[in-house]
């Protein structure tokens, strides 16, 4: 039997990302374990609001070893993706794998000392995974329904956290901030890890505010608006306005998508083509440039951000590299136009008792505020792991445009 057989490999996380890991780690012949905070795998789509469908085409949005089920429709709803994501899990022996309620509180490499693997140029000095086979992984993991911790041992880790754990909440001078505010303030993903129940029941005939214009404001402000109509509008607070595209006009993105990932497999499988590489590669930049600025021209069109103040700063490639391209909720402007939302734009704003100050002087009274303020996906990685050192290797530089991979690999 190959020693490969015998190696440990932890997983953290039952997202897309660490079901996907765990396949491949059985077919290696490993003995994965997945250990994942939730109640069920799935990752961010075990819990949405009753709204959210997927924004991705489902084609693009798919195992290469398993396709979505005859007839799904091009956007499925959260239901439809959690089935299809458990259908995966099920069918290549994942959920066997799956310790649930089980956090990762704290994973130490041993074996190796701060300076040595600071002086390793690869991995384990030698590039391969398990090293020279001396190296542990120690992950310390809280149980979560008995309160227990546990300690165990590993060969490897593959850390698949998502981005979306630690919640990014504006800070405000004092007697400016929620602690004034006789109402009710949550993030966007409280919100959405409700029952649909208790959110429905949360919002109902209340005045609500949603902070910020990312995907998850726009979706919850739809959703308060569809629920409360025109008698108690929703308010919707932004600073800056995100490129967020009606799905029946996604035509411009599509070809765009598509003629920039078929520029990028060309470069990727025909390395030898040396030349027509670089010609590529000087194309690229003014092709994209030419296919971003009348995709946007086509949105102004067709979407009227104008009139309502929603055009963004950025172009939209911008967006799409910083992943904060998204699709607009459905009916979103004809909401605005029957009342039932208002979209107000400021730089900053504070809490009175009664709802908020806006810094264009404007007040805007409110039961409930919900911040769709971000998240913190660096302090989300790095809380994983317990030595500093660790935790900046695995997180480096912050970017807009790019998302950070290990290594800055890009
Ligand atoms: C509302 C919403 C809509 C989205 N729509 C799309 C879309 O249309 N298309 C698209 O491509 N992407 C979309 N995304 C992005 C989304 O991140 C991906 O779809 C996908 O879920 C990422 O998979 P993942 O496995 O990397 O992470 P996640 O799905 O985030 O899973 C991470 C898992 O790790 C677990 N975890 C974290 N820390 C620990 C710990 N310390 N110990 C144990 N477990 C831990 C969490 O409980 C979670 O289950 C969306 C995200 C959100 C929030």
């Amino acid at each position: 039997m190959d020693s490969s057989n015998k190696k440990r490999v932890a997983i953290i996380g039952a997202g897309p990302s660490g079901l996907a890991a765990c396949k491949h780690a059985l077919a290696k012949g490993f003995v994965p374990v997945i250990f994942d905070s939730g109640a069920s795998v799935g990752g961010v789509w075990t819990r949405t609001l009753a709204s959210t469908k997927l924004q991705t085409p489902a084609a693009a949005f798919q195992f290469s070893d398993f396709p979505w089920p005859a007839g799904t429709s091009e956007f499925p709803s959260h239901d439809q993706v959690l089935a299809y994501l458990t259908a995966y899990a099920r069918k290549f022996g994942v959920l066997e794998c799956v310790k649930l309620g089980s956090k990762v509180v704290g994973a130490e490499y041993s074996g190796a000392s701060e300076k040595e693997v600071t002086a390793w140029d690869r991995w384990s000095g030698n590039g391969e995974a398990f090293g020279d086979g001396s190296g542990e992984w120690h992950l310390t993991v809280q149980h979560i329904e008995s309160g227990s911790i546990q300690k165990y041992e590993f060969d490897f880790l593959i850390v698949c956290v998502g981005r979306y754990g630690v919640t990014k909440i504006p800070t405000f001078p004092p007697n400016k901030g929620p602690e004034v505010f006789h109402g009710k303030v949550l993030h966007a993903q409280d919100y959405s890890h409700m029952e649909d129940r208790d959110a429905a029941e949360l919002i109902r005939g209340k005045r609500v505010v949603v902070v910020g214009s990312g995907k998850s404001g726009l979706d919850t402000a739809a959703e308060c608006a569809e629920a409360n109509g025109s008698k108690y509008p929703c308010t919707l607070i932004y600073r800056t306005a995100n490129w967020m595209v009606d799905h029946k006009l996604t035509w411009g993105l599509n070809v765009s998508k598509r003629t920039t990932t078929r520029l990028a497999e060309l470069m990727v499988h025909k390395p030898e083509e040396g030349f027509a590489l670089s010609l590529l590669a000087t194309l690229l930049t003014p092709l994209r440039w030419l296919l971003s600025t009348v995709t946007e021209t086509y949105y102004k069109m067709h979407i009227p951000m104008r009139k309502n103040g929603m055009v963004p700063d950025c172009t939209i490639s911008q967006s799409l590299l910083g992943w904060k391209l998204g699709l607009l909720p459905d009916r979103f402007y004809d909401l605005v136009d029957e009342g039932s939302l208002v979209l107000n734009k400021c730089d900053s704003f504070s809490f009175c008792a009664d709802g908020l100050v806006l810094d264009t002087g404007k007040r805007v009274e409110a039961d409930v505020v919900i911040l769709a303020t971000g998240f913190n996906p660096d302090q989300l990685l790095r809380s994983v792991f317990t030595s500093p050192w660790v935790r900046d290797i695995v997180s480096g530089a912050s970017s807009d445009t790019m998302l950070p991979l290990y290594r800055q690999v890009d």
